[in-house]
């Protein structure tokens, strides 16, 4: 089996329980981190326990996006208690946390999961060298992409097509089936166990979620989301199978919904990327109709994808303006002072009271729902990029919306998503346009050309007003 890890630190693996610290993929079943901890376990006769650390805010997100991760969580907790695993949850900063647990319990080796964004890299960097200290070992094992970010490329890719055919040359080797996870034979001692969880996870997630049942978003709105965890995630995936994987090639037409909506689940790891690729495979294999969509879809959940966590991994800038191509930084700059026909407030922004009903109507359906369509968001973000007063405040505006609104942000699909849009990340230059300069362009014209903007606009109007 190909090896989806890489130590952290230089300690050999001691004897002792393993511990797989959960962060960014929060699931039992198709997980690779969860899976090579009970490998290592096996190999040695230990028990297993996993470990997942709730802060009190993450990079602005709201409420009912905790109570999206907090459900989901519940869930996960019970599933990997049926195969005697116990779930540990605590509160505060993980590299603390995760090693506290680990030196009570005199573990034998720490496995994380993998991300490429900033904070949580520093927590995955902290607790190794901490655990350094204490001659303990700590993996990090990618069970988010198919192919470990470091291993499908080993430097910053230019455009999707760069790294397209370093994916297609390595992906038959990685894009196979997951193994479960069987039940755990070794226990941790039950003392042991209830020093390190008290009351337990599924009290730490109902008192976490009751806090958060007092909190409001600062807007004082609770937005509609989709169902959470793992089990809705499988039903969204099974129902964009049956029903919309067959017109996912006209997924740009906001009026028709066929594209999958699993990024709220991709991003809260509630689903397996790779298992999403191995369903739609199956698909294709069995109604060769479907190739095409499938190839499509395919390019975004893999390609696309896996190019975000690749720009986020080898790019410290991927959220601010040096994170730009030289060649849009230039152009940017000898647009900075064009003047623009319009300007507007925060809250003008926030609330989708601009002059651009189509705009408005995608803003206000991000607010209300956590949600906008693929194509909308592009529209989106490149007319913050016409409206602020300079390219770097349009990056954190549209950030700072993105990430304080949508389910799925917070991600590296939305640093690279917002860069592409306003600063030319992974696309090339177009014709010359005031603001804009040889950054690609989007208008509310072509827009009209592409879909019925009518249509869409009426259909915000009866969301928002019953
Ligand atoms: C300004 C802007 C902001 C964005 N913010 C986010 C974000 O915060 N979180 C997020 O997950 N995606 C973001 N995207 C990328 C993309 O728009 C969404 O992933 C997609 O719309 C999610 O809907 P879906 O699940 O129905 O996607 P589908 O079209 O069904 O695609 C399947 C999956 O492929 C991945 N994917 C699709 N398009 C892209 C893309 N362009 N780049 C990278 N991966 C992609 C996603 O994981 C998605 O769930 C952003 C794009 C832009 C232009």
């Amino acid at each position: 089996m190909l090896d989806r890890s890489r130590p952290l630190n230089h300690r050999p693996v001691r004897p002792g329980p393993v511990l797989y610290w959960m962060n960014r993929d929060q699931r039992a079943a198709d997980n690779w981190a969860v899976f090579t901890a009970q490998q290592e376990a096996f190999r040695s006769g230990q028990p297993l326990l996993v470990v997942f650390c709730l802060q009190d805010a993450f990079l602005g997100a709201r409420p009912e996006h905790f109570s999206f991760m907090l459900e989901g969580l519940s869930e996960t907790a019970r599933e990997l208690q049926d195969f005697n695993i116990p779930f540990i949850v605590r509160r505060g900063d993980p590299s603390r946390e995760v090693l506290a647990v680990a030196q009570t319990v005199q573990a034998g080796l720490v496995v994380a999961d993998f991300s490429p964004l900033r904070l949580p890299r520093q927590w995955r960097r902290d607790l190794a060298a901490a655990a350094d200290q204490m001659g303990l070992s700590v993996w990090e094992t990618d069970a988010h992409n198919i192919i470990p970010c470091w291993l499908a490329s080993d430097k910053l890719e230019y455009a999707a097509r760069t790294i397209r055919p370093k994916i297609q040359r390595q992906l038959p080797a990685w894009l196979t089936d997951i193994p479960a996870l069987v039940r755990h034979p070794f226990d941790l001692p039950a003392e042991l166990l209830q020093t390190i969880s008290g009351p337990g996870a599924l009290k730490a997630i109902h008192d976490a979620m009751a806090d958060l049942a007092l909190q409001t978003a600062p807007d004082g709105r609770r937005q509609v989301l989709p169902p959470p965890g793992p089990a809705a995630a499988k039903r969204r995936l099974a129902q964009f199978i049956a029903e919309s994987l067959k017109d996912f090639d006209r997924r740009n037409d906001p009026n028709l919904p066929v594209s999958s909506r699993l990024s709220p689940y991709l991003h809260f790891g509630q689903i397996s990327a790779q298992r999403v690729a191995l369903a739609a495979q199956t698909a294709a294999q069995s109604d060769p109709a479907l190739a095409s969509p499938v190839a499509s879809f395919l390019e975004e959940l893999i390609v696309r994808r896996e190019l975000s966590d690749n720009f986020c991994f080898y790019n410290p800038d991927y959220d601010n303006w040096n994170g730009f191509p030289a060649w849009a930084r230039q152009t940017l700059e000898r647009h900075r002072a064009d003047p623009r026909a319009y300007r507007y407030s925060d809250s003008q922004l926030e609330n989708g009271q601009t002059h651009d009903p189509l705009w408005n109507t995608a803003q206000l359906e991000l607010r209300d729902t956590g949600q906008m369509p693929g194509y909308l968001r592009m529209y989106w973000a490149k007319k913050l990029l016409e409206w602020c007063a300079s390219p770097e405040q349009a990056q954190q505006i549209a950030l700072a919306l993105n990430d304080g609104l949508a389910i799925d942000g917070r991600d590296p699909n939305g640093y690279v998503g917002v860069a592409w849009s306003i600063g030319g990340v992974h696309d090339r230059p177009w014709g010359e346009r005031p603001v804009f300069g040889t950054i690609r362009t989007m208008t509310f014209d072509g827009c009209r050309r592409k879909f019925s903007v009518d249509d869409y606009i009426r259909k915000g109007w009866y969301r928002a007003n019953g």
